[in-house]
């Protein structure tokens, strides 16, 4: 007997989770409902936690029911929780098509940093970073995104209390996925959702020129830019996207960014790789590239990974890079590694794939080859 296809006709759902405050107001005029319908939507979702439409009590009957009907708001499914000795949780969070996501948070003396992913796997291909070894799988939709914030809230307990802030530096490239990100972003700020500060909420790239304008025009975010090479010639190698937007456009970039706020400053990321980026001639290049670049920068010990060759700086050439930078009177930091017992640091995300890209396919090939040495 033939195998019949039983196809679902049914009509497809809304997910809420895929819209902003225009989005959703958008959706309800569409319905012939009134735009203010979205914000009371926006409200219950993001501000209070509640994705029963039947608890939202300020809905009338019929809204509630043509909501029962055509709109869904999705979760992501957490498969793994973990949290390491220094507090620092990590979830792999499983998406529709069975790949897999990470996110991260990182608690601190009175704040909360979540670390989200917006992609799964990168494009970008840095040579240092775990998630660039992946290869590029697809996009996040806004709802996946904002999801992770959703979910982290409640995972966390105490709804909306402990994240105070969110950066966008988990898997993946977020200006390459520049409508859905700039969503989640919108609520993210919004007051009727989240309400997080500007000052709170960062994008972090890798240097894509032509979207940074366009993140300056879209949204008052605050930007980090993953520099890690004061030169050409090494950045090229680092981070290859450097060879389509080099040092000099990325500069003036960062320039022109809070060109309508001059007191906000870019931030500059820096990993610190043991021989390749960390000698006194490199902060002596690095002074110079930002003479004129309001910033901060922060110093990012290297995390190691399998596969990578590099190694971490040593504590004493942190040190001394950082004060070097520190007597030519940048504000420096050096980020306090968190998370590593769990794989949860800066550039050890790596999230699962599905479907097996050849890249993927030869990663996880090596990684099988390392654990059965
Ligand atoms: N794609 C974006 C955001 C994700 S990466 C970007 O590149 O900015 C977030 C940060 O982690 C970046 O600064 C990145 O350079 C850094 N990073 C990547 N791999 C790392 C590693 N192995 N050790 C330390 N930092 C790393
Ligand atoms: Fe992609 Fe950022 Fe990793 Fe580079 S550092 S490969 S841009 S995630």
């Amino acid at each position: 007997m033939k195998n019949i296809e039983i196809k679902d006709m049914r009509p497809k759902r809304t997910n809420l989770m895929d819209f902003d405050k225009q989005g959703l107001q958008a959706y309800f005029t569409a319905k012939g409902d009134k735009a203010f319908r979205g914000t009371q939507i926006l409200q219950w979702i993001h501000q209070h936690g509640i994705i029963d439409f039947n608890e939202m009590s300020n809905l009338s009957k019929a809204s509630r029911e043509d909501l029962l009907a055509t709109a869904t708001v999705n979760l992501l499914e957490p498969t793994i929780d973990k949290t390491s000795v220094d507090g620092t949780r990590k979830w792999l969070f499983q998406l529709d098509d069975g790949n897999s996501i990470e996110t991260v948070f990182i608690p601190e003396d009175g704040r909360g940093t979540l670390c989200i992913s917006s992609q799964v796997g990168c494009a970008l291909n840095c040579s240092f970073c775990s998630t660039g070894a992946m290869g590029f799988n697809r996009n996040l939709s806004t709802g996946e995104i904002i999801a992770q914030l959703w979910q982290a809230n409640k995972l966390l307990g105490e709804y909306g209390k402990k994240i105070t802030n969110v950066v966008m530096m988990g898997m993946g490239e977020p200006t390459l996925n520049y409508d859905n990100v700039l969503r989640a972003i919108n609520i993210m700020l919004d007051d009727n959702a989240y309400g997080l500060s500007k000052y709170r909420v960062t994008l972090s790239t890798s240097g894509v020129v032509p979207r940074m304008y366009d993140l300056a025009r879209d949204s008052n975010c605050s930007l980090a830019v993953s520099l890690h090479a004061a030169n050409d010639e090494l950045r090229n190698e680092l981070v290859p996207i450097n060879k389509k937007y080099p040092l000099e456009v990325l500069m003036t970039a960062c320039r022109d960014f809070f060109a309508d706020e001059p007191r906000r400053k870019v931030t500059f990321e820096y990993t610190m790789i043991a021989g390749v980026n960390d000698s006194d001639e490199c902060a002596n290049e690095l002074v110079t590239l930002l003479a004129d670049v309001p910033c901060k920068i922060n110093l990012i010990p290297f995390n190691p990974f399998e596969l990578s060759n590099y190694k971490c700086s040593s504590r004493n050439r942190i040190m001394r890079f950082r004060d070097r930078l520190v007597e030519a009177g940048f504000n420096t930091m050096v980020r306090k590694t968190r998370g590593q017992d769990i794989d949860a640091a800066c550039g050890q995300l790596m999230g699962n794939f599905v479907d097996r890209t050849r890249r993927s396919e030869m990663v996880k090939k090596k990684l099988a080859g390392k654990v059965g040495n």
